[in-house]
C-alpha cells in the first residue's frame, strides 16, 4: 500500500511535473514567429497585428508583435530585435525600401520573411509575399466610381469631371491600386466622356505625373491640403463628379475637404475608398463616401500564419487556402520586388457599396465597440 501510494504520488508529480514541462517547452521551445507592421495612422495595422499574434499562437507558435509607427529607423531596429530574440521567421508589412537592409540581416540568420499585405522593395533577401489582388482593388474602385457617376450614360457633350489622388509612392501596393482604376476609367477617359481634373496620369509609369498625385506616407493631411488647393486651383470652374482616393483615411479627409466649400457641401463627388474602415462605413450608410473595399485583414493574417507554419516546417512548396498565386493568374509584377519575382499569394478584396455595407460588420472584421462608436 505504501508503495502503491509512493507510485502513485511519483506518478502524480510526474504527470504534474511533465504536464508544466510541456506546456512550458511549447512556449518556451516554440519556434518564434516575429511580427513588424509599419505605422498606426491608418487603422487596419493594430488590427493585423493583433490578428497576426494570435493566430501565431493559436497555432502553438509564439509571437513577439512590433510596430514601427511610420518609422522607418525605428522598424529596422524592431526587426533586429526579433533577431536577437532567436526569431525563426519575420512577418513584415514594410515601411519603405530601407527595410531591404534589415531582411538581408533575416537572410544571414537563416531567418525566412513573409512579406505581408506589401511588398518589400529591392531585397532579394526572401521568398513569399501575402496580400490582397491589389489590381483588384483597384478594378472595383475605378468600377465603383464609374457607377456612382453614371458614366455610362454621359456624352462628350457633357462629359464627367474627376480628379486622382494615389497613395504613397514609397508603397508598391500605391501603384497596383492606381493602375487597376484607371485600366476601368482610361476607356472612359478616350472617349471623351470623362475629364481629369489636374494631374492626369494614364498609369502609374507616368512617374512624374503620378509622383503631383501621390501622397507621401499615406498622410490625410497632405491629400487633404491637396484637395482643397484643387478646389480654388486646377478646380475652380468645373464641378467634381467623382474623386479616385485610394483608401478610407484619405477619402474622408478629401470629403472634409469637400465639406469645407459650400459648393460641394451641397452635393459631394462620388468618392471612393478601401480599407472598410468603421468611420468610413459610417459615411457610405449616410451617403457621403460611395464606396469602399473590403480586405478581410483577419483572413489575410490566418493566410500568412498558414503561409509562415508551413515554412517552418520545411514544406517546399506551400499552398494557402483561398488564395492564388499572382504568376496563375497573370500578375507575377506584383511579386516583383524590384531584384527578384518572390511567391505571391493574393486573397480577393470585396466591394462595398450602399447596398452591402454591412458585410464587414457580419464578416467580424468591425468590433461591436466600433459599431457603437460609429453609430452602425
Ligand atoms: C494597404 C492599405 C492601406 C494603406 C495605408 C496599403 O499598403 O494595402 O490597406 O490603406 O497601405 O496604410
Amino acid at each position: 500500500v505504501v508503495l502503491l501510494a509512493l507510485l502513485t504520488a511519483a506518478s502524480l508529480f510526474a504527470s504534474g511535473g511533465s504536464q508544466s514541462g510541456g506546456s512550458s517547452s511549447a512556449s518556451s521551445g516554440s519556434a518564434l514567429i516575429g511580427i513588424a507592421m509599419p505605422e498606426t495612422t491608418v487603422l487596419r495595422w493594430v488590427k493585423d497585428g493583433n490578428s497576426l499574434k494570435s493566430e501565431a499562437e493559436k497555432r502553438g507558435y509564439r509571437a513577439e508583435l512590433q510596430n514601427g509607427n511610420g518609422d522607418q529607423v525605428l522598424q529596422n531596429q524592431q526587426i533586429g530585435n526579433l533577431l536577437t530574440q532567436g526569431a525563426k521567421l519575420l512577418v513584415v508589412g514594410q515601411l519603405n525600401d530601407g527595410v531591404a537592409s534589415a531582411i538581408s540581416d533575416a537572410a544571414r540568420d537563416k531567418v525566412a520573411v513573409i512579406a505581408y499585405d506589401r511588398i518589400i522593395q529591392n531585397s532579394a533577401d526572401y521568398d513569399y509575399y501575402i496580400t490582397f489582388n491589389n489590381f483588384k482593388v483597384g478594378q472595383l474602385q475605378g468600377q465603383g466610381l464609374v457607377k456612382g457617376m453614371n458614366l455610362d450614360a454621359a456624352t462628350a457633350a457633357n462629359p464627367k469631371y474627376i480628379t486622382y489622388f494615389a497613395g504613397s509612392p514609397t508603397d508598391g501596393n500605391a501603384f497596383f491600386f492606381f493602375d487597376g482604376a484607371t485600366s476601368v476609367l482610361n476607356p472612359y477617359i478616350e472617349k471623351g466622356v470623362l475629364k481629369v481634373v489636374g494631374p492626369a496620369p494614364k498609369t502609374s509609369k507616368d512617374t512624374a505625373e503620378f509622383q503631383r498625385i501621390a501622397t507621401e506616407g499615406w498622410l490625410p493631411n497632405i491629400a487633404k491640403n491637396r484637395m482643397e488647393n484643387l478646389l480654388t486651383g486646377d478646380a475652380r470652374n468645373v464641378t467634381l463628379d467623382a474623386v479616385l482616393a485610394p483608401n478610407d483615411t484619405l477619402a474622408r479627409a478629401i470629403i472634409e475637404a469637400c465639406l469645407a466649400d459650400a459648393k460641394y457641401a451641397r452635393k459631394l463627388p462620388v468618392v471612393s475608398g478601401q480599407d472598410a474602415e468603421a468611420a468610413s462605413l459610417a459615411m457610405i450608410k449616410s451617403g457621403q463616401q460611395y464606396m469602399t473595399v473590403f480586405k478581410d485583414t483577419g483572413k489575410l493574417a490566418e493566410a500568412a500564419i498558414i503561409l509562415a507554419d508551413q515554412i517552418l516546417k520545411g514544406v517546399a512548396n506551400p499552398t494557402v487556402p483561398g488564395a492564388v498565386l499572382a504568376s496563375s493568374i497573370g500578375l507575377e509584377s506584383i511579386g516583383d520586388t524590384g531584384k527578384k519575382v518572390v511567391k505571391a499569394y493574393l486573397l480577393d478584396p470585396i466591394n462595398i457599396t450602399q447596398d452591402n455595407w454591412k458585410e464587414p460588420i457580419t464578416a467580424g472584421f468591425i468590433t461591436p465597440d466600433e459599431v457603437a462608436a460609429n453609430g452602425l
